[in-house]
């Protein structure tokens, strides 16, 4: 006979138990060998086997399931007439076997695990007791198969739990946190390690009465720390979280965030145990004020320096917003920032109705060729009148098409009434308020340019000189002179159209140029100045000062190389008056 042998050392304390069931099945049918199989259809193998021992391996195969008709006992009186199991495992392992009975171990979802088995030498049959007890026997196997599978998979489960929890206390850990557990009965709490390690004690250097743990506690948070605490234990607050600061063993103080729960009440609901953690945010406080102290900064920066910082968006769509505007929007455009950040439109009724167009396409031309947007422009404010602006932003484009301007706006009225000053200065004669020489020239270039723009367009220009004006400074003084001077000037502007210019070209000299107008319209004009001198002569006291003007007149044409040249023979028809006998006009018709 050959033996059968385990394919497996014992692996548990059921195979002790298996084993013994086998044994006591072998005896009990008094049977050559008995072998209990599991795993029915996967991984089958012997798991106890009692019978004829030798160290000869045997490989367990599985049971044609047709063979077992389901979950039903079977026995094979005779092998040698029974031809299904000719081919099987256990025949060819013991040949000499005449007798099979095999029992499947029932399973609760309904599966075969495996098999209790009876082989004999001789063939013999079981009769309906020993079946009912080859049964229960196979009960027994299953029960205990079901019991170790229920105890590996518990194995697993406290395995995977122990696994979880090691993950979390690493998290724990490495997260700066620690956990704490309250009898709020007896007052005792209790620290994990990494609570301690915190606060920099070590495993035995902290107590577990709660009086001490308050003593940690920074004095002025300690109010707020207790009434918080009450709070949750008078059921107030769902939990407890509070922010403050723990002294370290080295003496300095580390701000921590504490939360925890009640998760025990008395009948009447009074605390009986509180778990919670305690995080350290010194870092993130510290960061958190950084940041608030470079936010404060912006914000001063923004607010505090004279003028508005802005940033505009103009969407793909054409809308346009303010998405931040600085405090000084109420210097600016004496607008609350929210107004503005709110109603980007209201601009619209605060820039000056002329600048209002030159606003919008300067930011379309900045948004199109993205370059720096520039320009002075006027606003008209309430209580304040026209005040000037200029507005400095770089636009840059966004993913989704808008285009978004980073810039700055000032308040320039005073720079520009100072421009205002020094350009009247620049061109203005200080004595008669007229244009000085220099500027009468460049507005006489410019009616140049319209001639020869325009060839229907006539211009002329007259030269005046006063006569004799030596003798009235000798005889009356400078001072009277210079009143004779402003006298003159101010008869000249009285006549002037919008579209003419007078300027003083130097001592007694004076030349007014007139567009659109002829020669003759020019005469007409020369006669008027001469007229009007004569009936408003300059009064020194009750006297008469006798002021009279010599004045050459010339067309200013197309062909003029330069406005010097048309002035020249202006000049030059000037001196013919004088020569002719002064307080005259004398006309010059030809090129110089
Ligand atoms: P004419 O009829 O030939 O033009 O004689 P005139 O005396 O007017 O001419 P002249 O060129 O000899 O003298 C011009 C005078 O004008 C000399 C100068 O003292 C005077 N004058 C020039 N600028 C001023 C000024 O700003 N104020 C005063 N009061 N006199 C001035
Ligand atoms: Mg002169
Ligand atoms: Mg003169």
């Amino acid at each position: 006979m050959q033996p059968l042998c385990p394919a497996k050392a014992p692996e548990s304390a059921n195979d002790d138990r298996f084993e013994g069931l086998v044994r006591l099945a072998r005896r009990h049918f008094g049977v050559v060998a008995a072998l209990l199989a599991t795993g029915a259809t996967d991984r089958p193998r012997v798991r106890a086997y009692d019978g004829p021992a030798s160290d000869k391996a045997w490989r367990f195969e599985p049971f044609d399931p047709a063979l077992h008709g389901g979950d039903a006992l079977i026995q094979v009186p005779d092998i040698q007439v029974d031809e299904r199991l000719r081919e099987h495992a256990l025949l060819r392992a013991m040949p000499q076997a005449r007798f099979l009975a095999a029992c499947p171990l029932p399973h609760a979802g309904g599966e075969v695990s495996g098999a209790l088995y009876l082989l004999d030498c001789q063939p013999r049959a079981l009769d309906p007791a020993q079946q009912h007890m080859l049964r229960e026997l196979a009960g027994l196997a299953a029960d205990l198969l079901a019991r170790e599978a229920a105890d590996a998979r518990l194995r697993r489960e406290m395995e995977a739990l122990r696994a979880s929890e090691r993950r979390m206390a690493l998290a724990i850990t490495g997260s700066g946190t620690g956990i704490w557990d309250r009898n709020v009965a007896t007052g005792e709490i209790h620290y994990s390690s990494g609570w301690k390690a915190l606060l920099g004690y070590a495993e035995h250097e902290i107590g577990n009465r709660i009086e001490e743990s308050y003593t940690r506690v920074h004095p002025a948070d300690l109010d707020y720390v207790r009434a918080t605490i009450q709070a949750h234990f008078e059921q107030r607050t769902e939990a407890y979280e509070v922010e403050h600061r723990l002294r370290c063993r080295d003496g300095g103080y580390k701000w921590v965030c504490s939360r925890g729960k009640v998760v025990e009440r008395d009948a009447v609901g009074a605390p009986l145990r509180m778990i919670g953690t305690t995080t350290d945010i010194t870092a993130l406080r510290e960061m958190a004020e950084r940041v608030q102290r470079s936010a404060a900064l912006m914000t001063d920066l923004t607010n505090e320096i004279p003028g508005m910082a802005f940033q505009y968006r103009r969407g793909a769509d054409g809308r346009s917003s303010f998405p931040y505007v600085s405090g000084g929007a109420r210097d600016i455009y004496g607008l609350a920032a929210e107004c503005l950040m709110d109603r980007a439109e209201a601009l619209q009724a605060i820039i000056h109705p002329d600048d209002l167009a030159h606003y919008h396409q300067s930011l379309e031309s900045s948004a199109r060729h993205l370059t720096p947007w520039h320009l002075e422009y006027r606003v008209v404010l309430a209580g304040q009148g026209t005040l000037w602006r200029q507005g400095e932003a770089r636009p840059k484009r966004l993913d989704d098409g808008s285009v978004l301007w980073h810039g700055f706006i000032t308040d320039i009225t005073e720079r520009k009434a100072i421009e205002a000053e020094l350009q009247l200065f620049a061109t203005t004669d200080f004595l008669t308020e007229l244009s000085n020489r220099r500027h009468f020239m460049q507005q006489l270039d410019a009616e140049l340019v319209r001639v020869r723009r325009k060839p229907d367009h006539a211009a002329t220009i007259l030269m005046f000189d006063l006569d004799h004006f030596k003798a009235i400074n000798d005889r009356w003084g400078h001072s009277v002179g210079d009143q004779a001077l402003r006298h003159f000037a101010s008869i000249l502007c009285t006549q002037l159209r919008r579209t003419d210019a007078a300027g003083r070209m130097g001592g007694e000299e004076f030349a007014v140029v007139l567009g659109n107008a002829t020669l003759d319209h020019a005469i007409a004009f020369a006669r008027r100045i001469q007229a009007e001198l004569d009936k408003a002569p300059v009064l020194h006291g009750n006297e008469r000062i006798p002021l009279t003007v010599s004045i050459g007149v010339t067309a200013i044409q197309a062909l003029d190389p330069s406005a010097e040249a048309a002035l020249s023979r202006s000049d030059m028809a000037l001196y013919r008056a004088k020569r002719g006998g002064r307080n005259r006009i004398e006309c010059h018709n030809g090129a110089a």
